[in-house]
């Protein structure tokens, strides 16, 4: 078991008891962690404070990762309460709904623009804010949440396929820049799972489906089992792992089409 005793660790993308980002706070927490969970928006602050009244002590601070502003107030506070910071876990993504319904090649100019920015960018300025705390660590851990849609083309997730490629792209570029600081930076690609971001994808159901029929486990994944590989990738015992892409899809990604 991984231990994250006496490790603070920030948590971006908690919007409701399904948010995968809410199995790997819960997990962290087990194993220890002090948590500070974030919430974009009014409308979602309830919620993230219902539930992080069930953990230990953490903090709830504010954060839409698409406004400079706020990431940068965030990592001052965090440097303030938590002196520093061991962890992030980046589970943050949006598209506007017509970007994943309509036809791909009809995807606007400004749909893309918000996809990339708050699906991609949010990891390279959110990864800059916390930088110099990990530094006071020695070091740490950066997460972040993908899709195999990265690579390969699933009905109507469109758009955020490119954004998850520019984030890919991007865990490795800061894996690169932020390694002589001793901080890892890594994905997990997760398979389909109903939350409340993929339920605006039109046709998950099917994707689901998918899962079950051809994954080599002939299911699909939990959040509990992203959460586990999650706190391995985010413990000492990946302290060898960086710019990797961790698949945990039951297998899916092995198969053919036939
Ligand atoms: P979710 O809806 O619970 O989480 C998405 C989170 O993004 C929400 O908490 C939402 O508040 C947050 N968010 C959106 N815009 C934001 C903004 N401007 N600022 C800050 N936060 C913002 O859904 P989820 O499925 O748990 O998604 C978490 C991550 O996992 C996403 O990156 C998603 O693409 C990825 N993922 C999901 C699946 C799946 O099938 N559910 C599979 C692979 C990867």
């Amino acid at each position: 078991m991984t231990d994250l005793s006496g490790k603070h660790g920030l948590i971006v993308g908690v919007a409701n008891k399904r948010s995968i980002s809410w199995a790997i706070a819960q997990a962290a927490a087990a194993a220890g962690a002090r948590l500070a969970l974030t919430y974009p928006s009014e409308r979602l602050e309830e919620n993230v404070r219902e539930l992080a009244a069930t953990l230990d002590n953490p903090l709830v601070l504010p954060c839409d990762v698409a406004d400079d502003r706020q990431i940068a107030d965030l990592g001052a506070t965090l440097d303030r309460e938590f002196g520093g910071l061991d962890f992030l876990l980046h589970g943050a993504a949006f598209a506007p709904a017509d970007a994943l319904k309509n036809p791909f090649t009809e995807t606007s100019r400004e749909s893309f623009r918000i996809a990339l920015d708050v699906s991609a960018y949010s990891l390279i300025g959110l990864s800059r804010a916390v930088t110099p705390l990990m530094e006071k660590r020695g070091g740490g851990s950066i997460l972040t949440l993908t899709f195999i849609g990265s690579d390969r083309v699933f009905t109507n997730y469109n758009v955020m396929g490119v954004a998850k490629a520019a984030l890919e792209s991007a865990v490795r570029y800061l894996a690169s820049d932020l390694g002589p600081k001793n901080i890892r930076v890594n994905a997990i690609s997760a398979g389909a799972i109903k939350t409340l971001a993929s339920a605006g994808i039109t046709g998950i159901s099917t994707m689901l489906q998918a899962y079950r029929e051809k994954s080599p486990l002939r299911r699909g994944v939990d959040t509990a089992e992203v959460a586990d590989a999650a706190i391995f990738l985010l413990g000492q015992g990946a302290r060898g792992i960086s710019g990797e892409v961790l698949m945990v899809d039951s297998g899916f990604h092995i198969m053919g089409g036939a």
